[in-house]
């Protein structure tokens, strides 16, 4: 899959540093010392109602403003921290500060919000992780059912006993479960139904042919109707133009997020669509 790359984000720069040793060790130390520094932020992805247009959620998307670098998007930095396992440190951090994020536009009189929180692999993989999501949860005051968690295909489909353990630890908090980049991994149908998961998300490489490569619009819309049939919401990600989102709509796709609506902001921004739209 072709990754998304900032416009300020130095693509040289990382990838190199990935591919020799001690640059990576520096690039740890940094990431280490950027935690320390607060230069992680969160930018926030509406989730769109297709039928409605109304903002139904957001979704958490990492960033990292390094001082001399820049603004670095996750593609650059998120597998050396899952390799390092500093992902675990990130990615509480991550949890703790969308859950703040969606209290903080509760209180202030903002229309209740789904906050969607990706997940990595190795975090996923915690023994205690139903426990300390349930620490931030109390500690955040967030309403669980307010809460979804990301994980994707190759996650969830490998050590399927632990994984059906955790999803049910999950699940008893009274958090939501999301397959996200849905049809780019290996995903066991009959597991699909057997998880208690409550979303799938379709994975963008889909979508950006949808309305003019008639193979990917079938295979949206077989997973659109397994999804309703199985009584998974499905959300398109991805969604570019007006074309691609009459077409899922058509499809009978209820949810979508994608650059058409709004690129990932900043959470003054994210709160200044909702209001417009209020409007
Ligand atoms: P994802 O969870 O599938 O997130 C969707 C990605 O697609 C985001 O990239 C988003 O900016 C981008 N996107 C949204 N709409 C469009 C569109 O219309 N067209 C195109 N071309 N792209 C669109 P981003 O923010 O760079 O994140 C990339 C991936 O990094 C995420 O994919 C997720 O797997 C991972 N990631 C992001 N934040 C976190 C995090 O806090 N923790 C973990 N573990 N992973 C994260
Ligand atoms: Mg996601
Ligand atoms: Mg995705
Ligand atoms: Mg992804």
């Amino acid at each position: 899959r072709v990754k998304e790359h900032g416009r300020n984000s130095v693509r040289q720069f990382i990838p190199e540093m990935g591919q020799n040793a001690i640059s990576r060790l520096n690039m740890e130390a940094a990431m280490r010392r950027g935690l320390e520094q607060n230069e992680f932020l969160l930018h926030f992805q509406p989730k769109i109602d297709l039928l409605t247009r109304k903002v139904v959620g957001a979704e958490a998307l990492i960033r990292w403003q390094h001082p001399q670098i820049g603004l670095i998007h996750p593609v650059e930095f998120i597998g050396i921290a899952e390799e390092s396992g500093l992902i675990i440190q990130l990615g509480e951090w991550v949890l703790r500060h969308a859950c703040e994020q969606q209290v903080r536009w509760r209180e202030a009189g903002m229309p209740e919000l789904q906050m969607a929180v990706n997940m990595s692999s190795r975090q996923f993989r915690q023994d205690d992780l139903a426990s300390r999501v349930a620490q931030i949860i109390a500690d955040t005051g967030i309403r669980p059912a307010r809460l979804t968690l990301e994980l994707t295909e190759s996650m969830v489909m490998q050590d399927l006993n632990s994984t059906l353990a955790t999803l049910r630890s999950l699940k008893n908090l009274g958090v939501s479960i999301s397959l996200d980049d849905f049809g780019t991994g290996y995903s066991s149908l009959s597991y699909l139904r057997r998880f208690p998961i409550d979303e799938l998300k379709i994975d963008k490489s889909f979508i950006n042919d949808i309305h003019t490569n008639p193979d990917d619009a079938a295979i949206a819309s077989a997973v659109i109707a397994m999804s309703l049939s199985l009584g998974l919401d499905v959300v398109a990600e991805g969604i570019e133009n007006a074309e691609q989102a009459a077409q899922l709509r058509e499809m009978k796709c209820h949810q979508g997020q994608g650059y058409y609506f709004s690129r990932p902001v900043e959470a003054e921004q994210f709160a200044a669509y909702i209001r417009r739209q209020e409007d």
